[in-house]
């Protein structure tokens, strides 16, 4: 069993532990938080031991009838990996910590490529990461970008890919955060940062990527051309996607246009908090003109990058060599059948 410890249980955190906790050949040994909330108490309920940044809060969480187990570095001795799962740039302050305790640890797409040196996408390059100390989950938008383009480029090559990213302003339990009446550019300037981050993966593939940020909390919806090195056809491309076990077609025949009835979709297929771990790609804009292809891409920012972190634990513990195995399994253990 790989003991599997969470630091920062928030919106990635508290998925990627049930995602682990699901697993066969994985178990959690802790999550950790700064101060008392209804995470922890979800995290007590769920047999997840509580651990604190600082301990100084552990008689305030005690009060509450939180039960804690120490600190973060108690927790961190006990495990194999450890998920930072942290507020941006919070994980780089952290990783001196991981290395003076010789763990292994998973970053995720709020920091900077370099604090692991290397950025991880289970199709794009899983076997790059066995073994390794440090590596970096790719955000939602890039993994969701990734995901498409590598399986293009491994059928026809890719050339160039142009695409605009609608960002929701805030995830849904945010309630500090916007816009609440605006389109944001963000940034103004062009290309926007997914591009570069596609490079930490897919390092010769050309992309612009533009994006701004609009006031919903549900998904990201991607615009994506591609221009491809050989001729394509719109079935080849269906086929593909069918195929692929993180990627589904949005149906015409469901009659969904719009990231809200694509959650109400997932919430009916009864999935874990309505997550939708793959690309959601609308078949009815999948099109393809000789060379170029445009479809539209709906993106779960909650949810996408936590089956890519199960996946990233066993390729650096090594105990797993083939990606389309540890692939396989995560969904199967999640109950993950693409759209
Ligand atoms: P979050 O704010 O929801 O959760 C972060 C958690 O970390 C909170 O529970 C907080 O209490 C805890 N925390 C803060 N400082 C800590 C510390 N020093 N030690 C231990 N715990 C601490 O954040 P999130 O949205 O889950 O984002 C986490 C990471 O995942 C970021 O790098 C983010 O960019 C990335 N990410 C987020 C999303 C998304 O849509 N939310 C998508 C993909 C990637």
């Amino acid at each position: 069993m790989i003991k599997v410890a969470i630091n920062g249980y928030g919106t990635i955190g508290k998925r990627v532990a049930d995602a682990v906790a699901a697993q066969k050949d994985m178990k959690i040994i802790g999550v950790s938080k700064t101060r008392p909330s209804a995470e922890a108490f979800i995290a007590q309920q769920r047999g997840y031991p509580l651990y604190l940044a600082d301990l100084a809060k552990k008689s305030s969480c005690e009060n509450l009838g939180l039960k804690v187990s120490g600190n973060v570095e108690d927790m961190i001795k006990q495990a194999d990996i450890v998920i930072d799962a942290t507020p941006g740039d919070v994980g780089a302050k952290n990783k001196p910590v991981y290395e003076r305790l010789g763990v292994k640890a998973i970053f995720q797409g709020g920091e900077e490529h370099e604090v692991a040196g290397f950025s991880f996408n289970s199709d794009c390059n899983y076997k790059d990461a066995i073994g390794r100390q440090f590596a970096r989950v790719v955000s939602c938008n890039t993994t969701g970008l990734c995901r498409i383009i590598q399986a293009m480029d491994k059928e026809y090559g890719v050339a160039k890919v142009r695409a605009v990213m609608v960002r929701r302003g805030s995830d849904p339990g945010e309630v500090k955060k916007g816009p609440i009446d605006a389109v944001v550019l963000n940034p103004v300037t062009i290309p926007s940062h997914h591009g570069p981050d596609v490079l930490t993966v897919l390092p010769h593939i050309q992309i612009v990527t533009m994006a701004m940020i609009v006031p919903t909390t549900m998904m990201h919806m991607h615009a994506i051309q591609m221009d491809l090195a050989k001729q394509g056809s719109r079935e080849r491309v269906i086929e593909i996607i069918e195929r692929h076990p993180r990627m589904g077609l949005v149906r015409k025949g469901t009659g969904i246009t719009s990231t809200a009835e694509l959650k109400e979709y997932a919430m009916d297929l009864g999935r874990c908090r309505a997550d939708l771990w793959e690309n959601g790609i609308f078949e009815e804009s999948i099109s393809v003109a000789g060379k170029e292809l445009y479809l539209f891409q709906a993106i779960h920012q909650e949810a996408d990058v936590v089956v890519e972190n199960v996946d990233a634990i066993r390729a650096m513990m090594g105990t797993v060599k083939d990606p389309a195995v540890s692939v396989r399994m995560t969904n199967e253990a999640m109950g993950l059948k693409a759209l």
